[in-house]
C-alpha cells in the first residue's frame, strides 16, 4: 500500500506587520510624559486600538477616560494617534489642562486636505467608517462641508450642493480595494469628482494589506493579531478571505485560538494589524509551534523605515528638564 505522508505544517510570517511609525510615537508619548510628569498622565480615548497597549500603560499610571471634562483642570492630556476635531482643543484650554496631542502625522494631514477643501468651498466626501474615532475628528475639521460614505451603499444617497466642486478624502486606514470600489462608483454618479492630493489610506495599512494578499491564497488560515475596534486590523481579515484565504481570524492574545483551527489547516499565515506590539505575535507563534507549525518562514513585501518626531510640546518640555 502507498505510504501518503502528511504535508509538512507550516507558517508564513506576513511582514511589514504591527507596530506603525504613528502607533510607535503614540505609545512613547504616553510613556515619555509618565516618565517626565510622573502618574497620573490622562488619555483622551485609547491611545491606540489595542487592548494589550491601553492595559500595559495603565499599569504603568495612565488613567484613559472617554472626554475632557473627566480630567482634573490643570493635569496632562494626551490626545490618541487618531486625532482630535478642534473643539476637543478648545475644551481642553478652557479647562486649564496641558494637552500633548499624538495625532498620527498622517490623520493630520488628511485634517489639512479637509480644512483646505472647506476653504474652498468644496463639498467632501469622506469615505470612512460611522462613528470611528477618526472619522469624527476629521468632520470636526470642517462639519459643514464633509459628509460621510460608509461605503459603496452610501453612494446613491449621498448629496451635493455642486456635483462639479466635489472631493474625497478617507480614513486612513480602509481596505485599499473596497475604498476604490466605493470611489468608481462615486465617480460614476459625480463625474468631475477630485481624488485627495496623496494617498489618504497610510503606507503602513496599505504595506500591511499587500502582503496579506501575497500570503493568504497559500493559507488554511490566517491569525490576525489585533483587537476587535482596530480598523486596520479588522481590514486584515477580510482582505486574507477576499485574497483566498480558507479562513481566517483576529485574535488579541494567542490563548484565544482554537485547536479546531489549528487542526484544519497546513500552512497557517501570521500577521498583526498597526497597533500591536510584536511580543503578542510570538506569543502566537509560540502556540503554534506547540502545535508543529515550527516551520516559520518570513515573508516580506516591503522595507518600512518611517518614523516620526514626537509631539512638539513634550519635546520642549523633555529638553527643558534635560537643561536644568
Ligand atoms: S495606521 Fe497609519 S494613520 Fe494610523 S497611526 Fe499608523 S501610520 Fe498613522
Amino acid at each position: 500500500m502507498e505510504h501518503m505522508s502528511k504535508p509538512a505544517k507550516r507558517v508564513l510570517l506576513a511582514k511589514p506587520r504591527g507596530y506603525c511609525a504613528g502607533v510607535d510615537r503614540a505609545v512613547v508619548t504616553v510613556e515619555k510624559a509618565l516618565e517626565l510628569y510622573g502618574p497620573p498622565v490622562y488619555v483622551r480615548k485609547q491611545i491606540v486600538h489595542n487592548k494589550h497597549v491601553v492595559s500595559t500603560l495603565e499599569s504603568k499610571g495612565a488613567v484613559f477616560v472617554e472626554e475632557n471634562e473627566e480630567v482634573p483642570p490643570g493635569s496632562i492630556v494626551v490626545f490618541s494617534a487618531h486625532g482630535v476635531a478642534p473643539v476637543v482643543h478648545e475644551e481642553a484650554r478652557e479647562r486649564g489642562l496641558k494637552a500633548i496631542d499624538a495625532t498620527c502625522p498622517l490623520v493630520t494631514k488628511v485634517h489639512a486636505e479637509a480644512r483646505r477643501f472647506a476653504a474652498a468651498d468644496y463639498d467632501i466626501l469622506l469615505i470612512g467608517h460611522d462613528g470611528h474615532e477618526e472619522v469624527i475628528g476629521t468632520t470636526g475639521e470642517a462639519p459643514d462641508h464633509i459628509k460621510l460614505v460608509d461605503g459603496v451603499a452610501d453612494v446613491d444617497s449621498v448629496e451635493v450642493r455642486d456635483p462639479e466642486k466635489v472631493v474625497w478624502l478617507s480614513q486612513t486606514t480602509l481596505s485599499v480595494d473596497e475604498t476604490m470600489d466605493t470611489v468608481s462608483a462615486l465617480k460614476r454618479r459625480f463625474p468631475l469628482l477630485q481624488a485627495p492630493p496623496s494617498d489618504d489610506i497610510c503606507y503602513a495599512t496599505q504595506n500591511r494589506q499587500q502582503v496579506v494578499k501575497q500570503i493568504a491564497e497559500e493559507c488554511d488560515l490566517v491569525l490576525v493579531v489585533g483587537s476587535t475596534n482596530s480598523s486596520n486590523s479588522v481590514r486584515l481579515v477580510e482582505v486574507a478571505l477576499q485574497a483566498g484565504a480558507a479562513a481566517s481570524h483576529l485574535v488579541d492574545y494567542a490563548s484565544e485560538i482554537e485547536d479546531a483551527w489549528l487542526d484544519a489547516a497546513t500552512t497557517v499565515g501570521v500577521t498583526s494589524g498597526a497597533s500591536v506590539p510584536d511580543d503578542l505575535v510570538q506569543g502566537v507563534l509560540d502556540r503554534l509551534a506547540e502545535h508543529g507549525f515550527t516551520d516559520v518562514t518570513e515573508i516580506e513585501s516591503v522595507k518600512e523605515k518611517l518614523t516620526f518626531s514626537l509631539p512638539r510640546e513634550l519635546v520642549k518640555d523633555m529638553k527643558a528638564a534635560a537643561a536644568s
